[in-house]
């Protein structure tokens, strides 16, 4: 088979002989028992279990992230959570770092009272955590709002000195810019309501993994429940068409608007691994292809972040990150308000943190409707 690059993989990875070029919507929860011979493993019966049109997406994404299986789910935090009740027994130990996405850590948190034992540590403080009573590590490979970069190849080198499953969240690199599984992860997990999805319309994600692995977790959404609807997984197979293009177009954006924040005497800090001046610019050169879509900045705090928000015209104050929309939040009064003022200070999420999710509107306009609000704040 000819080895094919992300753009064409995006498009027809998982294609086989006979396929259509457009993967029909599979709007069924119900599907006929074979004639003839008694039902069997993951034969076709209930869209719970499995779905063609889910199935397709969950092909693309194993190419795309050069795994062996792939499961998708009706959100992100399906993804994650169906993981780690897959992977996990009472007694194991999580190794987190705290640098992630504010659910996945409340997440994580919670399951505590089913006695799993919680280490909430620093992206920098991973690798000496993982000792052998560690199950499973989790980490993103562009951390949520401050966008670090963790060196992934260390941590997944300790993880399999010591037996730890290292899981990746790739939600803000999405594999056109980086692939935890060629430096040694064992699962990585998608918000594909983000990048993979591209649009701003469908709720979904996924989990890439060892099929063995893989298997285990089908057992476990099937029994959660998590499964994706069929039409969310025809948008997000249409999203991923164009995901190389845009994220490309996007990586080019976010470095030209982080290159005008950083000069702009009203921008205190730039959060960017493109820029030179990133502490994580050196790891992120070294790990990946592109340094994504996203790039935090803080201004003054009190009414200005207030002031800034409301002067913007064209990008909208929403969640979520990754669509065509640039969108803007405040993740100390929004993604991270559940989690304590010091623990957040610890994070670098200070009340002036804006996070700003560049799309794919002219880079002119983007910086304009920054220069206005920017007056004013
Ligand atoms: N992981 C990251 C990095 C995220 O930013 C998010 C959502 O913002 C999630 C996971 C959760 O995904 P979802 O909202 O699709 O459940």
């Amino acid at each position: 088979m000819i080895k094919k690059g992300l753009g064409t993989t995006a498009i027809h990875g998982g294609d086989q002989e006979g396929d259509d070029i457009i993967a029909p919507i599979y709007q069924t929860a119900i599907f006929k028992h074979p004639n003839g011979r008694q039902i069997r493993g993951r034969d076709l019966k209930y869209s719970r279990e499995d779905n063609p049109t889910v199935n397709e997406l969950e092909k693309k994404m194993t190419a795309l992230e050069g795994g062996e299986d792939c499961l998708a789910f009706s959100s992100g935090m399906a993804a994650i959570s169906t993981l780690l009740l897959s992977r996990t027994r009472q007694g194991d130990t999580i190794v987190t770092s705290k640098e992630v996405y504010g659910a996945t850590l409340i997440l994580m948190r919670s399951l505590e009272k089913f006695g799993l034992k919680v280490k909430c540590v620093l992206n920098d403080e991973l690798e000496g955590e993982i000792d052998s009573s560690t199950r499973i590590v989790f980490v993103e490979s562009i951390t949520n709002p401050t966008l670090n970069v963790p060196d992934i190849k260390g941590i997944a080198e300790a993880c399999r000195r010591k037996g730890a499953t290292l899981a990746v969240d790739n939600t803000f690199a999405t594999p056109i810019n980086f692939r935890p599984l060629e430096v040694g992860a064992e699962y990585v997990i998608h918000s594909a309501t983000k990048y993979l999805g591209g649009h701003n319309d469908a709720i979904a994600g996924v989990l890439i993994g060892p099929r063995e692995g893989i298997n285990d977790a089908w057992e476990w959404r099937r029994n959660l429940g998590g499964s994706l609807d069929p039409f969310a997984a025809f948008l997000v197979i249409r999203g991923l068409k164009t995901l190389k293009l845009r994220v490309e177009e996007q990586n080019k954006k976010a470095q030209e608007i982080a290159e005008y924040l950083e000069q702009h005497r009203r921008v205190n800090t730039v959060h960017y691994p493109g820029l030179e001046s990133s502490p994580c610019h050196e790891m992120a050169k070294e790990l990946m292809k592109g340094f994504g879509g996203v790039v935090s900045f803080e201004l003054g705090v009190g009414e200005s972040v207030i002031k800034f928000l409301g002067g913007l015209r064209l990008i909208k104050t929403a969640p979520s990150l990754g669509g065509a929309e640039t969108l803007i939040t405040h993740p100390a009064s929004s993604s991270h308000k559940n989690i304590s003022p010091e623990e957040r200070r610890e994070l670098g999420i200070t009340d002036g943190l804006v996070r700003l999710s560049v799309g794919l509107e002219d880079t002119e306009d983007l910086i304009s409707d920054l220069e206005e609000a920017l007056a004013i704040a």
